[in-house]
């Protein structure tokens, strides 16, 4: 194979040549490499990050393609208080984005953007969520100085050559994403395992479909297809265009006669999503037929087709899944995802050059390196030391998901029969209650809290408002949103039965009170029996809705009590009481723009507890 020249375009469009051009000038890049995401490039850039000391290559024999970074102690999750959406009306944004005048937000950015690529090279990435050329799929362009988002995206993306012809043919708009670590190297200067900034910035600029992300190197604030594109960008274009760009998973139930049936679920990050999408029924259920199969873990766009039915796609290609507590025990799925080509960033090294992290198995090594380099060993976990962080992550291909659904790229989509809502919530919510109409349904998916993660830079633990697990990624006015919500009743032909589930009940003593992951198959198997209608899945009217008892569902193989099972489902008068009033502050606080329907929710729901 001859050697390519990195710094020779590969592309012809004229718009993507001079805002290349631009952004060099700008950013002042020793060099400038078009990226083609063949595997020769993918080698060279991850020696390279091995070279630099980014990378270490973990044990060929037992993590065959694999990688293990560490951040900086700083730069572990997203930066949710420095994430802006800058649209022209400070109303646009809404009251739960940070908002910035664009004009005053652009003069920032440009002073940190100059120069800050200084002994760096600029990678030109294009990228596209979606299938390539698929009609739904929308493409970007990442402008970045740090090569471990460009192996990152190529596996969270299709990116390359192949994205290029498409910007080529017919000059098909993208979205411009300027991304730097913020960490400039004078001549001579030695660069650090993990450059990127204190100060940071993600900032959109919804109007112009822009985005620009300054000063890390992390996740989502870095791999700039995947919450800033597909979610807050691409719920502005959702809005105009008659969509939707959620935060859910989508998944199959495949029935004993072999049917499937989609849904699509959103929990608020590292509250489930990745777990439930490839989900394994327990063997008493396997063996009667019953089946999951997994289309995606994180987003879906969601559009009515020509006969108004919802269909869903999932516009990325990998998983950027959390490591704690995936283990072959509560998720064999990942593990066979994740077993080979994978990056591992923040997890613990053990000395064979594998990795490891808290609940991957119930011994733990006898001695690791923990993410932050430092020895670990059970005896200093025990101290309450984590080898691995919170939030650490692995970037695993989709297609390597032994349960990936044959129509996981199928450009039509999947039609979504259930929407599934749901979060971290120590007492209060049931395991499971269905909507009675789709207007309560929006309304409890716009009221759903859940207790805030490691995944966000914050506090952990407490609860908040986190609509639609989409708090942190709306790109737009979030009363708009609800509005969006309920208009799009006019666009199908039958809308999506909607319930609440939630994992994470605890009891008196602190422990949960549902054994969750796989068992997880008892509540979906009633919830697809639900969507489609089946006599099947009986349930009764409660004061929230529709709830199944005991004997609704299938408890083949299991042992799990009526009474443990009543007390999972019992819904507490003073608890929701207390809930309604907590809603109602956050409806407050969402202001003039708060649908008149979800307000009548709320107050039906308050004279029905009483
Ligand atoms: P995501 O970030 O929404 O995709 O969430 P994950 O599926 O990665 O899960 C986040 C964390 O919650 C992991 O530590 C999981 O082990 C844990 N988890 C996922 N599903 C369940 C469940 O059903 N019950 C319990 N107790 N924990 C779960
Ligand atoms: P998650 O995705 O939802 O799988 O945690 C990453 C994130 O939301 O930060
Ligand atoms: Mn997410
Ligand atoms: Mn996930």
């Amino acid at each position: 194979m001859s050697q390519r020249n990195p710094s020779v375009p590969l592309s012809k469009n004229p718009k993507l040549l001079s805002w290349v051009e631009k952004m060099v000038a700008l950013c002042e890049p020793a060099n400038v490499h078009w990226v083609d995401g063949s595997q020769q490039e993918n080698d060279t850039l991850c020696a390279a990050l091995v070279k630099a000391g980014t990378f270490i290559k973990l044990n060929e024999k037992l993590w065959p393609g694999c990688y293990y970074a560490r951040s900086d102690a700083g730069d572990v999750a997203r930066v949710e208080e420095r994430t802006f959406i800058c649209s022209k009306s400070k109303d646009d944004a809404g009251p739960t984005n940070n908002w910035e005048d664009p004009a005053t937000m652009r003069a920032r950015l440009n002073g940190l953007f100059k120069g800050c690529m200084k002994g760096r090279t600029m990678y030109v990435l294009p990228y596209s969520m979606g299938p390539i050329g698929s009609p739904i799929a929308q493409i970007g362009v990442e402008l970045t100085d740090s090569a471990y988002v460009v192996v990152n995206m190529r596996i969270m993306a299709r990116i390359g050559a192949a994205v290029i012809k498409e910007i080529d043919k017919d000059e098909k708009p993208f979205v411009p994403c300027m991304h730097t670590v913020g960490a400039p190297l004078a001549p001579g200067q030695k660069d650090v395992i993990w450059p990127c900034n204190k100060e940071k910035y993600i900032v959109h600029f919804p109007e112009t479909r822009e985005i620009w992300s300054f000063g890390s190197g992390y996740g989502g604030n870095a791999l700039l297809g995947k919450k800033c594109f597909a979610l807050r960008i691409a719920s502005n274009m959702a809005r105009d265009e008659g969509w939707m760009a959620e935060h859910m998973l989508i998944l199959g139930v495949e029935s004993p006669k072999g049917d499937r049936t989609y849904v699509s679920a959103a929990f608020p990050s590292a509250c489930g999503k990745t777990n439930f999408a490839m989900l394994i029924p327990p063997p008493a259920l396997l063996e009667k037929g019953w089946k999951v199969w997994t289309v995606g873990d994180d987003i879906a766009w969601i559009k009515p087709d020509a006969n108004g039915v919802l269909r869903a796609i999932n516009p990325e290609a990998g998983f950027f899944g959390v490591a704690p507590g995936t283990s072959v025990k509560t998720n064999p799925n990942a593990m066979a995802s994740l077993a080979k080509n994978t990056i591992f960033t923040n997890v613990a090294l053990t000395p064979e050059g594998g990795v490891w992290w808290e609940g991957m198995t119930d011994t733990p090594p006898a001695e690791c390196i923990d993410w932050q380099g430092n020895k670990w060993t059970p005896e200093i976990g025990k101290t309450g030391v984590k080898a691995a962080h919170a939030n650490s992550r692995f970037t695993a291909p989709a297609s390597q998901c032994p349960t990936i659904d044959p129509a996981w790229e199928d450009p039509a989509g999947v039609p979504i029969s259930a929407f599934i809502f749901g979060g971290r919530r120590p007492d209060t919510m049931p395991l499971v209650y269905q909507a009675k109409s789709w207007e309560q349904g929006v309304y409890i998916a716009a009221t759903m809290g859940s207790e805030m993660t490691a995944a966000a830079a914050g506090k952990v633990g407490q609860v908040r408002r986190d609509p639609m697990a989409m708090l942190p990624f709306c790109g737009y006015h979030v009363g708009d949103y609800f509005q969006h919500w309920l208009n799009m009743a006019k666009k199908a032909k039958k809308m999506p039965a909607v319930f609440h589930v939630n994992w994470f009940r605890k009891d008196a003593a602190g422990k949960f009170m549902w054994p969750g992951f796989g068992e997880n198959a008892r509540v979906l198997k009633w919830i697809v029996g639900r969507a489609i209608g089946c006599d099947c899945a009986k349930a009764v009217e409660t004061k929230i809705g529709y709830q199944p008892s005991y004997d609704d569902l299938d408890w083949s193989g299991a042992d799990f009590s009526k009474a443990a099972f009543d007390e999972l489902q019992a819904v507490d008068t003073t608890k929701w009481k207390a809930e309604v009033e907590d809603q109602a502050s956050f409806f407050e606080k969402v202001g003039a723009k708060l649908p008149a329907a979800l307000k009548a929710e709320r107050e039906a729901l308050k004279s029905r507890l009483g």
